[in-house]
């Protein structure tokens, strides 16, 4: 079920519908895909808030082999999956001992999320690499706690379709901004929405001038003032691309087109995203900017929230909260996305893809930050468009755009 439907089923749901889900309550199996990430280390420290209630079913990652390992020791999940195999029979070796199944490589993960234990997937994996997994859990009709946007940047049309035609899954967002619409939404009628408000950090160059940012370093664009994250999404929100890549997000999540998603600047993030009805009100949800916060609301679902001695907000916390409009020359890649969501079909797919490249790349200090546009620009001028894809198309879209951005991020590296 898509997300749109389901809170148009107004998720203020009837008090027969939590009473059955409460009598079906047992402990959620949970596959974190992604356990060695920011979100998947975070997913699972709520998993050990609530002991009674999750179980770390499946713990998947790329190359943190010891991490992984470790964890695996400490929350005993049935099975781990190493995707790289090279680290394949070190981390089965190492984990001999135990009773936990280890397996390896990609088509295992997309394999592992639809085994009838698993309750719920957290896509905790970063970039395109998430979305075949996705695809599976969806097809299997998994409950999903979506932290993997680049999933709904590449082929959101496509997922929705896949929700639409398997009602036993859906979406939950876990990415801060989405948690706050899904939470402003609860209870309201979608046709009274008229914009939705994504808030925005403004990461760390927001006060920089924008001739400076041609000499920025890797280090520098890492320095995220508010949010301890991966070195991926950190990038981004650097160059605003996460922001854009959010209002796609929001718009394949919600049914909201992208011209009525504005995007805010507040510094503080505090309030991690609003919507205005056409009432004239407008709704937001305030947190400290913690990501544990708006993972713990996305398991809770659909039951509803789940208590915690976290550190609450005080009035300190809310003194001083700004808002400013976003500089779209400063951060041309704004308007990079609302021209691919506009332009539709396989063009948001060979974006993310180039910026993959171009991301990894400038960490790696090969090319320039203001590159980082240039060479998602490119390799969008360059790509064939593809209006109504399909998965094969996907695939290779990215294919092709991953291609023709490593060579442009080579050429300038020479
Ligand atoms: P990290 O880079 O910290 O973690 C990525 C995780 O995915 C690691 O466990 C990594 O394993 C694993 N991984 C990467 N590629 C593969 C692959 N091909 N196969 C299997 N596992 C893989 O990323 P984040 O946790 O920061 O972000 C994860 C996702 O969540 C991203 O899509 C991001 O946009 C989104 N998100 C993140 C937020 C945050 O606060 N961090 C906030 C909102 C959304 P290994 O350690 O072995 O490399
Ligand atoms: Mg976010």
């Amino acid at each position: 079920m898509t997300l749109r439907l389901l809170l148009e089923k107004k998720f203020a749901v009837s008090s027969q519908f939590v009473m059955e889900t409460m009598t079906q309550l047992n402990k959620r199996n949970i596959a974190v895909l992604g356990s060695t990430g920011s979100i998947g280390r975070q997913t699972l420290d709520i998993i050990a808030e609530y002991p009674g209630r999750f179980h770390a079913w499946l713990l998947v990652a790329r190359s943190s082999a010891d991490l992984l390992i470790q964890q695996a020791r400490q929350y005993r999940p049935h099975m781990v999956i190493i995707a790289d195999e090279q680290y394949y029979d070190y981390v089965r070796e190492a984990l001999s001992d135990t009773d936990i199944e280890v397996a390896t490589g990609s088509s295992a993960i997309a394999e592992a999320v639809t085994m009838p234990e698993v309750d719920t997937v957290v896509t905790a994996m970063v970039g395109y690499s998430g979305l075949e997994s996705t695809i599976a859990a969806i097809k299997a009709g998994k409950r999903i706690a979506l932290a993997n946007k680049e999933t709904l940047v590449v082929a959101g049309e496509l997922i929705n379709r896949l929700l639409e035609q398997s009602p036993g899954s859906v979406l939950y967002p876990v990415d801060s901004e989405h948690g706050a619409f899904y939470q402003c939404l609860v209870g309201e009628r979608m046709q009274d929405v008229e914009r939705l408000l994504l808030t925005a950090s403004g990461g760390p160059f927001r006060t920089m001038p924008q001739e400076r940012l041609n000499t920025v370093t890797a280090a520098d664009a890492l320095k995220h003032p508010n949010w301890s994250m991966g070195a991926k999404i950190t990038i981004d929100s650097a160059t605003m691309m996460n922001k854009g890549f959010e209002m796609i997000e929001a718009r394949w999540l919600f049914g909201i087109e992208p011209q009525d998603i504005e995007i805010v600047v507040h510094p503080q993030s505090i309030i991690h995203s609003m919507v205005a009805f056409k009432d004239g009100s407008v709704k937001a949800q305030l947190g400290l900017p913690d990501m544990h916060l708006p993972i713990r609301y996305a398991l809770g679902l659909p039951e509803g929230r789940l208590a915690s001695d976290c550190r609450k907000m005080t009035i300190e916390d809310m003194a001083c909260l700004t808002m400013e409009r976003p500089d779209y020359d400063k951060f041309p890649l704004l308007r990079t996305a609302y021209a691919a969501a506009h332009t539709g079909g396989t063009a948001p797919c060979v974006m993310n893809a180039a910026n993959e490249i171009a991301v990894a790349a400038f960490l790696q200090d090969r090319i320039k930050f203001t590159d980082i546009y240039s060479i998602i620009d490119q390799t969008m001028e360059n790509a064939a468009h593809i209006e109504q894809p399909g998965y094969e198309d996907y695939v290779a879209s990215n294919a092709a755009a991953r291609e023709y951005a490593t060579r442009l991020a080579d050429k300038i590296s020479r």
